[in-house]
């Protein structure tokens, strides 16, 4: 069955208009940063060149054909950049004119007449292919990046559209899309067409949904680590616990040594330049998938997975060495502060973090007993699970 081609442009450049407009009003709003602005762009252009398209024959050839043309090719180099300024990617204005401006304009310079219909088809949907991998290309970037789920699937949703335009895009080639009238079209071509108008759609109820998984994994960040340290808070700890995959585990409580006088000498201001001087010091001695959180004032818990009490004493002598040299450049204090640091590890298939806790509490008071700045560990006897 052979769809009427016209008729499926006029619904595409209907859906494209009133998405793409759905888009700015939501920029408008000013809840939701620059993305829909940019996306919204894309649709509007986009919107207006499939609407000139259908309009030939009753408009002048330079403004259906001609510039619908521009703007086609413009609306799409404009999703490759609004999917760049969603990434939170940095998108240059001068490289997005210059490439509006090199890329879409030379569909304008094609000759008129029946001709240059395949040519430019050809041309239309090659860049179109393109950039629908271009934009396939980030999402799958977002998606590693930031495990959002909806950006994987908006980004294999551009596959079918690319292979769409890579069909059209041969069969322009081939001469079997051509002039005089492209609106006589073929079975495939009306129906590449129509599901194409799908697509648009799916595509834009994805990027609602990718935003929206974003805002939601932001604020869950947001909630699970201390502002000011960017260590985890209890609740960011606790959701990670047990930890998965590990059949030993060995915890550090670690305290700043007299803190309460380093911020009464010093004020309070110096006091959390130390604190956050002190977690980017544990982290630069710590593995990917060790934890890191803050237990409160100048407290704070280190998970080790897989570590033995050998290991982790090591990481803890590490973690004192590391701290100190960093807090030395800071050059303002007569005695340089120190970490006072207990250590327990265990092993077994059922690891009880509160016995482990409290195991590693009692040795930092050891350590703060026998003269702190230094690390001790639970004694041995202690440590079957
Ligand atoms: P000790 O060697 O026995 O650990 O002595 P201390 O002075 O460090 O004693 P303690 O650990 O009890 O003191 C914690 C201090 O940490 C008390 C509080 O004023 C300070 N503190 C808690 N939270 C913050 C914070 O967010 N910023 C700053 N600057 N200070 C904090
Ligand atoms: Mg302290």
């Amino acid at each position: 069955m052979i769809l009427d081609l016209r008729t499926i442009y006029v619904v595409s450049a209907m859906t494209l208009l009133v998405l793409g407009s759905a888009h700015m009003v939501s920029y408008w709003t000013g809840r939701f940063g620059r993305w829909p602005a940019w996306w919204g762009a894309s649709y509007l252009v986009l919107g207006v060149g499939t609407l000139l398209v259908c309009l030939r024959n009753f408009i002048p050839y330079v403004l259906s054909i001609q510039l619908g043309n521009v703007l086609t090719i413009a609306g799409y180099l404009l999703s490759f950049f609004a999917i760049r300024v969603l990434a939170g990617r940095p998108v240059s204005m001068l490289a997005c004119v210059l490439a509006l401006v090199c890329i879409s304009l030379p569909v304008a310079a094609l000759p008129s007449g029946d001709m240059s219909v395949s040519t430019r088809l050809f041309y239309v949907s090659a860049i179109c292919c393109l950039c629908d991998l271009a934009v396939l290309r980030e999402g799958i970037g977002i998606y590693r990046r930031e495990k959002l789920f909806s950006a994987g699937l908006l980004a294999w949703l551009y596959l079918p559209t690319a292979a769409i335009f890579l069909v059209r895009s041969v069969m322009a080639a081939t001469g079997e899309i051509a002039g005089p009238d492209p609106y006589g079209a073929t079975v495939a071509h009306s129906w590449m067409a129509s599901t194409a108008v799908i697509f648009l759609a799916l595509r834009s109820m994805l990027i609602v949904l990718m935003a929206a998984e974003r805002n939601r994994s932001e604020l869950i960040a947001l909630a699970h680590h201390d502002p000011l340290t960017g260590a985890l808070n209890r609740g960011g700890l606790a959701q990670r616990l047990p930890v998965r995959g590990a059949h030993a585990l060995a915890l550090l409580v670690v305290d700043i040594d007299h803190f309460k006088q380093l911020n009464d000498q010093h004020g309070h201001p110096i006091g959390d330049d130390v604190l956050r001087l002190f977690s980017s010091a544990a982290r630069s001695v710590l593995r990917p998938d060790d934890l890191l959180s803050r237990h409160g004032g100048d407290e704070f818990l280190v998970v080790l997975k897989n570590t033995a009490e050998d290991g982790a004493i090591a990481v803890a002598e590490r973690m004192r060495s590391a701290f100190s040299e960093q807090v030395s450049a800071m050059t303002l204090f007569a005695s340089l502060p120190t970490l006072s640091i207990g250590v327990a590890a265990c092993s077994g298939p059922n690891i009880d973090f509160k016995k482990l806790l409290e195991r590693a509490d009692t040795a930092l008071y050891a350590s703060k007993r026998r003269g702190r700045d230094r690390v001790e560990a639970s004694p041995a006897q202690e440590q079957a699970a």
